[in-house]
């Protein structure tokens, strides 16, 4: 009979004393997560997949533009992840405002960091800060929907808008450039809420400059969002020739890129391009730095210096300045990840340390319990199915850790619902979403649209509120 040593440690998870894991970030990356524990069956864990908003999807949502219906449709299949037994929503529940992590951390064994990167990265340029000069994060907040959206700051920036520098070549930078350079009618179908659509539809954009520090064999867009450029249907795509001329080597550099190639294909084939009147200019400029932006009490162009890029890829300044007007300035330069009250981040890079796939280091060490995925982890790359796998790695570390003792259950606790209930918060659970789900489609439906995004929280949790008086 084998001697049962009593050390005074948790017991190792079991049915009736499951793995409680706490998931923070509702979005792709959670619910990869999340979806990853419950595919599974070594290790029982009930799951909390906890977010700051009272609805799922995180970037899915509020990231991906509205008029990309096919690539928002992915919501479907995340959705059959939330609805899995195993699996609570808590929506609504900042962790660090509405309870401390150390709090949260008495009510589960293991927590998964997913709360993706929402801060902008800045340019640190003279007149970063003029109005009319926004982050990208600012403007893709408020055409998505998302409640926190600075409304008055963008539509003010927005008001009267003819010509608009986009400073970056990302698809976040082609997402804004293309979203400005849309008619109303092809918004008109998208979810976005009404007052995004009026709002677009006020602004007389003509001209909408897209600019790149490095050549097109740099940029990091994706060839299937570059061409969808080409389709719009009041704009016109113009390249520079002389931008997309390169020496031998530089040809040859390309050549070794499968994305850079593509592009470069693409983008000559709009070479000829003329600006045809009546039709949107969606200027595509590379090997322009920016410098400065200009204007006193509103932004009225930017200065950029003209660069050459060199063996290594890097942009190389030529002296050679201009300044190229502009009455809006968004800056698509990149995210970062902002840090968790209680949880270290590194703030060059926006992630949290973590020892290569998935756990947490605390001062150079693993922490027990805690572990990361999604862009908090690798920071801002990679599309939405990037994450799948990025969990998954994460996830096999916590189950083995799991498997090997090193992670235990702790057995029975309050719930985390009822502590938050108690403390006067209002968790938003999968039924409560339901109703915000259907509450957005029945305002969609009365303009014979699919969806109409509720972008306020107090709507948001209105639906709730008379889905439950019914
Ligand atoms: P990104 O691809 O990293 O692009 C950032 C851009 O900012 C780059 O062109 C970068 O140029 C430029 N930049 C950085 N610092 C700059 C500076 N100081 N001055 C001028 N330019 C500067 O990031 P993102 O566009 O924010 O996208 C984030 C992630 O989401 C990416 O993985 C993206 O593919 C993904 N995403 C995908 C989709 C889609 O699939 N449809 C849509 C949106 C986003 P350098 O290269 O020279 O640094």
């Amino acid at each position: 009979m084998p001697v049962v040593v009593d050390d005074g440690a948790p017991p190792p998870p079991s049915s009736r004393s499951p793995l409680r894991v706490a998931v923070i970030g509702a979005g792709p990356a959670g619910i990869y997560a999340a979806d990853a524990l419950t595919r599974q069956s070594d290790i029982p864990v009930a799951i909390d997949l906890i977010d700051r908003l009272p609805t799922p999807f995180g970037l899915v949502r509020h990231g991906i533009a509205p008029d990309h219906p096919k690539m928002r449709a992915i919501r479907d299949t995340l959705h059959r992840s939330l609805d899995h037994p195993l699996v609570r929503f808590v929506g609504n529940v900042e962790v660090g405002t509405d309870l401390s992590l150390a709090e949260l951390r008495k009510h589960v064994d293991a927590v998964v960091y997913t709360y993706g990167a929402a801060l902008d990265r800045r340019l640190g340029i003279e007149g970063e800060d003029l109005p009319g000069s926004l982050p990208a994060t600012d403007v893709v907040a408020w055409y998505t929907g998302h409640p926190d959206a600075d409304r008055a700051t963008v539509e003010a920036a927005l008001t009267g808008v003819r010509s608009a520098v986009v400073i970056g070549v990302g698809n976040v930078a082609l997402d804004v450039g293309r979203i400005l350079a849309r008619t109303t009618e092809e918004l008109e179908p998208t979810d976005m809420p009404q007052h995004v659509i009026d709002v677009l539809a006020a602004a007389p954009v003509q001209e909408v400059t897209v600019l790149g520090r490095r050549g097109p064999a740099q940029a990091t867009f994706t060839t299937q969002e570059l061409r969808e450029l080409g389709g719009l249907a009041a704009a016109t795509v113009l390249v520079d020739p002389a931008d997309l001329e390169l020496d031998a080597d530089a040809e040859a550099r390309a050549a070794t890129d499968r994305n850079a190639t593509r592009n470069l294909a693409v983008l000559r084939d709009w070479a000829h391009h003329a600006p045809e009147p009546g039709r949107t200019r969606l200027r595509l400029r590379f090997y322009s730095r920016p410098v400065r932006l200009l204007g006193t009490d509103r932004v009225t162009g930017v200065e950029v210096e003209r660069t050459a890029v060199d063996g290594d890829g890097r942009a190389i300044g030529t002296g050679r300045f201009e300044v190229l007007p502009a009455d809006l300035v968004v800056r698509s330069v990149g995210y970062l990840g902002t840090p968790l009250p209680g949880l270290p981040v590194d703030r060059r890079t926006g992630t949290v340390p973590h020892d290569g796939t998935g756990r947490v280091l605390r001062d150079g060490r693993t922490s027990a319990g805690e572990y990361v995925a999604g862009w908090i982890k690798r920071g801002p790359s990679g599309v939405v199915g990037t994450n799948k796998h990025d969990a998954r790695e994460t996830v096999a570390g916590l189950l083995a850790d799991a498997g090997d003792g090193t992670l235990r259950a702790g057995g029975p606790v309050d719930d985390l619902v009822h502590t938050l209930q108690a403390r006067g918060a209002e968790p938003v659970l999968l039924e409560d979403w339901r109703a915000i789900d259907a509450a957005e489609q029945a305002l969609g439906a009365t303009r014979g649209r699919a969806r109409t995004t509720l972008h306020e929280r107090e709507a948001l949790m209105a639906a709730i509120r008379a889905a439950t008086a019914r």
